[in-house]
């Protein structure tokens, strides 16, 4: 049923029925000033420490979100209309918190150094990691509850406090996670939320010493010159148009299950969804028949919320962005061959997955992210054209390559400018977890590794002390050489 929001409250649409069944009061300066200035106050004790001690805390937060993660998994569903990873979210972060604390012992004391110095060795030297007190998180709307803690939990281990603001389009996994925070004091006291849009965000920025921010480019732009501007660093983890090269060797049948999973998983709301598909001329028409078979095997999740593959789209505003690139592409001779429809039903907007042939690179659906579960084939005709196809964008989050080899696939990925390329299947990028490194390249990110040990020591930095062990050299004596 619609709920009328009060005055000075932001009302939340349900992306299921269209309507307004929450809202959510925007922290102002003051309020963001005071959380920020509450979690300055407490983050020394926390750095101070033993390391033993914050794993201590994480691992009881765990334990209570584990115990909620029902509430944590229906309040993030309902934020989403029930799409990809909001069905997971909560036990693929639980997981991240307990991995997190197995491995961060070891990261932090190597990433500690201590030795004589080679080029003055009466000097010894003794390395340690300071966190940045205060990490402001800025997330998005696609994965509301992982994306908010993603960056989060390794900077807490590392010592800093963090102060989160979520978008304002999926606030309700907030209550439930601010329970489970609650729940334990210590944790309480260095990690905070702040409800609201925009406006809210530039206020946390003024009040951290390091931006962790994850949404659009156009955003993170703006993100980043205010940081600039404060001399703070920006960690920025923005969008993709990842391409898959499907080759002429490749078995077609596991490719098409690729590229669908890729393309539609999560109503293709993620930033390493597949939006470009690079396929050999000689396979072209195989590819998109086995493409439009399976796509028009997906179900809606309509009625029922767990019943089907894909769900609404959570922001309203972007079926519409959906369905401008198509209507580009159409205009300039692109055809549709399953799907492209925006439905409406019960209040929500949905759209089947959609295969599209005779697209080119002056088509938006070819050069802007779309974020829908759209498939644009493109045939090519070498591999230096698919390469070249692949690397003509200005995003380079990931990409993937399928060939009639692993050894075929990682020959023509490694000419790929993009940060995680998959091989022999689409959609890896969520493996690397704190395993490997990777950066995302071009105007897809800056500022370091989400993923692997680096994604824990980016939050702090290395301070050194030089102890001479000899007597300082006495300058007069050496008449200043
Ligand atoms: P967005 O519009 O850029 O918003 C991201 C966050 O920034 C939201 O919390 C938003 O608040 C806030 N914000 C808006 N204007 C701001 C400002 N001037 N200063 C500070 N904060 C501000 O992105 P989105 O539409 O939510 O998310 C989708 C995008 O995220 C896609 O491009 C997707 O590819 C990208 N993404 C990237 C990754 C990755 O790991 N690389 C992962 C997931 C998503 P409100 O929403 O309340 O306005």
């Amino acid at each position: 049923m619609a709920v009328t929001a009060p005055p000075d409250q932001v009302p939340v649409l349900n992306p299921r029925t269209g309507e307004v069944d929450f809202h959510l009061a925007p922290a102002g300066e003051a309020e963001v000033a005071a959380v920020g200035a509450a979690l300055r106050a407490a983050q020394p004790d926390w750095a101070d420490a033993p390391l033993e001690h914050r794993i201590e805390v994480m691992r009881r937060w765990a334990d209570e979100m584990q115990a909620r993660a029902g509430d944590l998994v229906a309040a993030d569903c309902a934020d989403t209309g029930y799409t990809g990873i909001s069905r997971v979210g909560a036990y693929v972060t639980i997981a991240g918190i307990r991995d997190w604390c197995d491995r961060a012992p070891a990261i932090l004391s190597q990433a500690c150094r201590s030795g004589r110095a080679t080029a003055a060795p009466t000097v010894e030297y003794a390395s340690r990691r300071r966190p940045y007190p205060v990490l402001g998180v800025i997330s998005p709307w696609n994965a509301p509850l992982m994306l908010s803690l993603i960056d989060a939990v390794p900077a807490l281990i590392a010592g800093c406090a963090v102060l989160v603001k979520p978008s304002e389009v999926t606030p309700r996994f907030v209550k439930p996670l601010r329970e489970t925070i609650a729940a334990v004091p210590e944790l309480a006291e260095v990690l905070a939320f702040v409800l609201g849009d925009g406006r809210t965000g530039q206020r946390l920025i003024e009040q951290v010493d390091a931006v962790c921010f994850t949404g659009s480019v156009a955003t993170g732009r703006r993100v980043a010159e205010v940081c600039a501007r404060r001399f703070i660093p920006a960690f920025l983890e923005l969008g993709g148009k990842d391409p898959v090269i499907v080759t002429q060797t490749a078995d077609l049948d596991a490719a098409a299950d690729a590229v669908l999973r890729g393309a539609v998983y999560g109503t293709g709301q993620v930033c390493y969804s597949i939006e470009r598909i690079y396929v050999h001329a000689d396979v072209h028409d195989a590819l998109v028949e086995r493409l439009v078979q399976r796509a028009e095997r997906v179900r809606l999740n309509f009625p029922d919320p767990l019943g089907g593959e894909i769900g609404p789209f959570t922001l309203r505003r972007q079926a519409d962005v959906v369905a401008a690139h198509i209507a580009d592409a159409v205009a300039q001779g692109a055809r549709v061959r399953c799907g492209g429809e925006v439905v409406q039903l019960g209040g929500g907007l949905y759209m089947r997955p959609t295969v599209i042939t005779g697209v080119t690179h002056e088509m938006t659906l070819m050069r802007d992210e779309t974020f829908g579960p759209v498939m644009p084939v493109m045939a090519y005709r070498s591999d230096e054209e698919a390469v070249a196809l692949a690397n003509d964008t200005y995003f380079g989050l990931s990409a993937a390559v399928i060939a009639g080899s692993g050894a075929d696939a990682r020959r023509i990925g490694e000419r790929i400018d993009a940060g995680t390329v998959s091989l022999q299947d689409t959609f890896l990028t969520h493996a690397k977890g704190r395993d490997v490194d990777s950066n995302a390249f071009k105007f897809s990110g800056l500022g370091g590794s989400r993923s692997g040990p680096s994604a824990l020591l980016r939050y702090s930095r290395s301070q050194v002390f030089l102890l001479n062990t000899a007597a300082p050299e006495d300058m007069l004596a050496s008449g200043g050489r």
